[in-house]
């Protein structure tokens, strides 16, 4: 039966439940998972500390978004506070579609209250009245358990009209997408928010400015709420406390691939992939891909290197890669799954993730020649900088990076080409 559901036999929304009762696998908690905090803390928080102050612990905690780019969430809530427009919008992206990231999925199972708590708080700082939920389409089997969420909530006065007997209205829509990777991006999944295909908008301007219905719009993932409730409750000091100068607090990360402990570990920022790997278990280990395919591939000789936004950046993606992984057969999975997700809309990634797939298709193929490598790197300069948005612009991350730190591996893959004894190669060339 596994093969019919994984084939696409059985449509999702019949798929046996027991096949959803994944365990949370929280194999490493740390500053946030460590810090559950009751239903209502953190609003009760905001309100007696004001919702000015409040804005003004999340900026002390130096909190940046934790989709990956890490943008200052303090910064972004009061750039769409201080828009003119009346009607503004709280969106929590929960389309965490990037390849080996499930730590939101486990955030959404596990501490909803917590997440639908930190949107609230926002819709009390920057003035929205409604917010969103896009879950990923895939997580289907949670949204029943996330409405009941939001149906406990109304009924304790934690959403809704005059939350926790105050003047702050908000409540929140649960929204499903249907499974294109492209509407993680912020503004393809407003597009998809409003019943129109996910195409990404061109930014400026950003949906602070102009987001949902052109208004503006506060689009965070589910972590950042998350840490933001939590920040109401504990204060900026406390989150600051840990992290690097340039990245405060913890990262939570979904840790899979060839290691003996994959699951969910919470980090502080500044955290040594090598002690990463030790924790969970990773041996022989030929590379790590940090922030899923649009992220680095990094070699055993970087694994010094930092968890931070200012070295090593994830939105919580983090895949270990054993000794007996070939790196071409990597760089082409991702490869082809960046052709298969490119929505269409410009030339230079619709075209250019499809040549960059044919020609990884013929070099790992044992077909290519060493021009074929050249080729294939002018493919990945065009896709990088001449695409509409982070998708095309990331695409060839996985060729670049693989064969900046393995360019003998491609070079053993080409085509051998031998000559007879007496051959004339320069007649023949002529
Ligand atoms: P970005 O740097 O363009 O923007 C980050 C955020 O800051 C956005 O919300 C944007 O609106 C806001 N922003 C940026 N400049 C602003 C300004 N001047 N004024 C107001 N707001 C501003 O990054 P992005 O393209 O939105 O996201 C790319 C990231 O997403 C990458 O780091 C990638 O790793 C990550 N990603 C995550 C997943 C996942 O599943 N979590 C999937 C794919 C990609
Ligand atoms: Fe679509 Fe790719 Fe262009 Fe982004 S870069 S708009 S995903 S075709």
């Amino acid at each position: 039966q596994i093969a019919e559901l994984i084939n696409g036999e059985i449509p999702l929304e019949e798929w046996p439940a027991e096949f959803f009762e994944v365990d949370d696998n929280i194999r490493k908690p740390g500053l946030l998972l460590n810090s559950q905090t009751a239903q209502g803390e953190a609003l009760k928080a905001a309100l007696a500390r004001g919702f000015k102050e409040t804005l003004a612990e999340i900026d002390k905690s130096g909190l940046r978004g934790r989709g990956g780019a890490g943008f200052k969430t303090a910064m972004k809530w009061r750039f769409c506070a201080e828009e003119q427009q009346v009607e503004r919008y709280v969106v929590c992206n929960a389309d965490e579609g990037e390849p080996g990231t499930f730590k939101d999925r486990v955030l959404l199972n596990s501490f909803a209250h917590q997440v639908f708590e930190g949107m609230t708080l926002c819709a009390a700082i920057i003035g929205a009245k409604q917010g969103f939920l896009y879950l990923r389409g895939e997580y289907l089997h949670l949204h029943g358990k996330l409405q009941a969420t939001l149906a406990e909530r109304r009924a304790s006065g934690l959403l809704g009209t005059g939350i926790l007997g105050g003047a702050v209205d908000f409540d929140i829509e649960i929204r499903l997408g249907a499974g294109a990777y492209i509407c993680g991006e912020e503004s393809a999944l407003i597009e998809s928010l409003e019943g129109k295909s996910g195409i990404p908008r061109n930014r400026p301007p950003y949906p602070v400015t102009s987001g949902y219905l052109g208004r503006p719009t506060v689009v965070n993932n589910v972590e950042t709420f998350y840490a933001a409730s939590a920040i109401a409750v504990h204060g900026g000091d406390w989150f600051a406390a840990s992290g690097t100068e340039k990245s405060q607090g913890s990262k939570i990360l979904s840790i899979s691939g060839d290691c003996a402990k994959p699951g969910i570990y919470e980090y502080p920022f500044g955290t040594t992939i090598r002690a990463i790997l030790e924790d969970c278990g990773a041996s022989d280990v030929l590379g790590v891909q940090v922030g899923g395919p649009s992220g680095t591939f990094i070699s055993d000789q970087e694994f010094d290197r930092k968890l931070a936004f200012e070295d090593l950046a994830t939105g919580g993606s983090f895949i270990v890669f054993n000794g007996n992984r070939d790196i071409l057969a990597i760089a082409h999975n991702f490869t082809h799954f960046f052709a298969h997700e490119s929505c269409g809309f410009c030339t230079p990634c619709r075209v250019g993730t499809s040549l960059l797939r044919n020609q990884l298709d013929k070099i790992t193929g044992g077909h290519g020649s060493a021009g074929d490598v050249v080729a294939l790197e002018e493919i990945c300069r065009l896709i990088k900088t001449n695409s509409h948005c982070g998708l095309g612009q990331t695409a060839a991350n996985p060729v670049l990076t693989t064969l900046e730190r393995y360019p003998e591996r491609y070079q053993s893959r080409l085509k051998k080409i031998s000559f007879e004894p007496g051959f004339d190669l320069d007649g023949a060339l002529e």
